[in-house]
This record gives C-alpha cells, sequence and structure tokens, in this order.
C-alpha cells in the first residue's frame, strides 16, 4: 500500500495538475510498470451535451481526476449525450454494460424507480446544502444505493446546480388560470405538478431545448439557470425569465458506476473514485454560484432580458399541488414511499435548523 500511494505521489509530482493528457503519459506508463496493477480504460455517458458548461465540464473534470489521482490506473472516456447513447438512455447503457460510468440527473430514470426524482430534487423541498446534508450524513446515500442495487448500479453525488430558475415563458404568468394549457419542458415532480395545474409538460434533453422554445412546438421551459441559459441562448427564443426554480431548490446530480465494473477495482481505486465523485461535487455548486450572478447580469444587461418572480399566489398553489403529487405517489409506490418518509422527516428537522442559521443570517444583509 505505501509503495502505492508513493507511486501515485510521484506521478503526480511529475506531471503536475493540469497539464495535457499527452504530457502525462510517460509518468502513466512509470506508474503501471512500478505498481505492476491493472489499468482500467472505461467509458462514460451523459446526459449533457457535450463538454456543457458546469454539468458537463463536471463530468469531464471528473474524468481528469481519477486519471491523475489514479497515476493514470483508472481513464475514463467521458461522451456527451447521443455520442455512444441517446441522453435519455444514459442508466440503461451503464446498467446494461454498454459503459461503466455515466453522468447525469436521477429523475431521468423516474420510469424506472419513481423514487428516483427525490435524488435529484423535491420541488420546494431541500436546497443544496440541506441534500448533501440528507445525502450523507443522514441516510439518503444509503437509500439511494438501494433503491439502484437491482439494476446493477451503484450512484455517488456528483454535482449541484444550487437553486435553479423558475424558466423561459412565452406567456406571462399572473394566475393560476395562466398555467392551464402551457406546454412546458419541466422534467421529474415538477412536470407532474404542471400537469396537475392543466399544463402539459414535456421532458426533452438539454439539445434539444432552444429549438422546441423557438419553434413554438412548447411554450415555456425550464433548465437550469443563468449560466447554462444564457449559454444556451434561450434569451432569443423566449420573453419572460420567470424565478424561483420551486421544481429544483438544488438539483444533486449523479454519478452512476456499473456494480461489475466497480467491483473488479481494487480497494484504492474505489476510494479514489468516491472522493472524485465528492470532489466534483463541492466544485460544481461552486461554479454554478460564481457564475450565475455573472450570467444574470449578462442577461438582463447586455440582453434585456424580463426577470420576474412567480406571484406568490401561484407558487403557494404549486407547492400545494407539489405536496399532494408526493403524498399520493407514497401511498402506492412503497420504496417512494421509505425515501421520502427519510427525507421529509429530515427535512422537518434542518428546517428549523436553517430558520434560525443560514435564513435569519441571510436577513440581517438587507436589515
Ligand atoms: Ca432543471
Amino acid at each position: 500500500m505505501k509503495r502505492r500511494q508513493f507511486v501515485a505521489a510521484a506521478a503526480i509530482t511529475a506531471t503536475g495538475v493540469g497539464v495535457s493528457a499527452c504530457a502525462r503519459k510517460p509518468a502513466v506508463t512509470d506508474a503501471e510498470s512500478l505498481a505492476g496493477g491493472a489499468t482500467f480504460r472505461w467509458k462514460m455517458v451523459t446526459t449533457w451535451p457535450p463538454n456543457f458548461p458546469g454539468v458537463g465540464t463536471g463530468a469531464n473534470r471528473l474524468a481528469e481526476m481519477l486519471d491523475l489521482a489514479s497515476a493514470g490506473r483508472l481513464k475514463v472516456k467521458v461522451f456527451g449525450g447521443g455520442e455512444l447513447v441517446p441522453a435519455l438512455e444514459v442508466f440503461d447503457a451503464v446498467a446494461g454494460g454498454t459503459a461503466e460510468m455515466g453522468h447525469g440527473a436521477s429523475y431521468y430514470w423516474k420510469g424506472k424507480a419513481e423514487a428516483a426524482s427525490i435524488f435529484t430534487a423535491i420541488p420546494f423541498g431541500l436546497n443544496a446544502a440541506e441534500m448533501n446534508a440528507w445525502l450523507y450524513s443522514g441516510g439518503g446515500l444509503e437509500l439511494w444505493r438501494e433503491l439502484y442495487a437491482p439494476f446493477g448500479v451503484l450512484p455517488f453525488p456528483c454535482g449541484n446546480t444550487g437553486v435553479q430558475m423558475g424558466g423561459w415563458f412565452n406567456r406571462e404568468i399572473r394566475s393560476v388560470a395562466d398555467l392551464k394549457g402551457l406546454k412546458m419542458r419541466i422534467p421529474g415532480l415538477g412536470g407532474e405538478v404542471l400537469q396537475r395545474a392543466g399544463g402539459a409538460p414535456v421532458t426533452l434533453p438539454g439539445g434539444e431545448i432552444f429549438t422546441a422554445l423557438q419553434t413554438g412546438a412548447i411554450d415555456a421551459t425550464e433548465w437550469i439557470g443563468p449560466y447554462n441559459d444564457l449559454a444556451f441562448g434561450l434569451y432569443k427564443a423566449a420573453k419572460y425569465y420567470y424565478y424561483p426554480g420551486w421544481h429544483e431548490p438544488g438539483s444533486t446530480l449523479e454519478c452512476i458506476v456499473s456494480r461489475k465494473a466497480y467491483d473488479s477495482l481494487p480497494p484504492d481505486l474505489q476510494e479514489i473514485l468516491r472522493v472524485c465523485c465528492a470532489a466534483v461535487n463541492d466544485t460544481m455548486l461552486a461554479e454554478y454560484n460564481a457564475r450565475s450572478f455573472e450570467a444574470l447580469d449578462t442577461l438582463v444587461d447586455d440582453h434585456k432580458v424580463d426577470v420576474r418572480p412567480f406571484p406568490n399566489d401561484v407558487l403557494r398553489y404549486l407547492r400545494d399541488l407539489s405536496h399532494e403529487i408526493v403524498r399520493e405517489t407514497a401511498a402506492r409506490d412503497p420504496s417512494f414511499a421509505k425515501v421520502y418518509a427519510s427525507m421529509s422527516k429530515f427535512e422537518a428537522g434542518i428546517s428549523r435548523w436553517t430558520a434560525i442559521s443560514d435564513l435569519a443570517y441571510l436577513k440581517t444583509r438587507s436589515l
């Protein structure tokens, strides 16, 4: 073990951080021959457009970190949505062995297990910090692993967008009546809430959103927040930019790994994988928080975007529908009920703390 650590450290020192894959090659070869360990070459399929800022580059960063931290013993080639498999077939690709790893959002897989939605976000539920508290220190991650186990897939929290925006609308939302007939790209539980409010939700991968909005195939879309929405040019296809993202208050992204592939790794590479996913979970949130306000300034100042809050009565209505849908889903799906019971109990507890910590503190800034 000591020898392996020395070899890994030597390889990292010799190559430095951030040098090209090409420049790293000789050290990788040394590490391989000295350590005498197997080298793993994996594929990671993702639900994101290739190299997409934030979520997609987070997946790229994970692959780079795995290469460096393992001294080249775990090399992962990243594929954007549609490059190896379609974006919404990532879970099947990992479960079926087409790829060893995937990066995406669990709520895309609610058709396989309804409770999968919960591990991305629950409308009006936990924010990013609270979600991490539940996953890492409140029993959430154990439940996530249990849910994916029958598929032979192992999940790791691997990124967070923070609070998202409500979305881009070509229709003003002045009251709950304006939600009727609204064709909107909004996946997961948020989509079910819109449906109950009389709207028509659709699930589209990121790469198809702009055209659908521009051609009028949909009236509205949510995507992520200013950082990604600016990059997609969504301001060119819609009039109003509403907040807050009630449906995704702190969406967790996932890295999924084929259980069989994971079990083939030696323990140190398994630990490197876990630690690198946790690092990306943190750094992606930092990137979103840092880039979002800059992008919002650009949208408002340069592109004259009309940024509006949803009316309070609309938010109350959507919140009541959310609770109703979650309760009904729990009544018909035992595994959803189990996961939701854990999360809602945690939420009730941490909400009391958040009220007198973060919330109370943030209010003091505007006293
Ligand atoms: Ca979203």
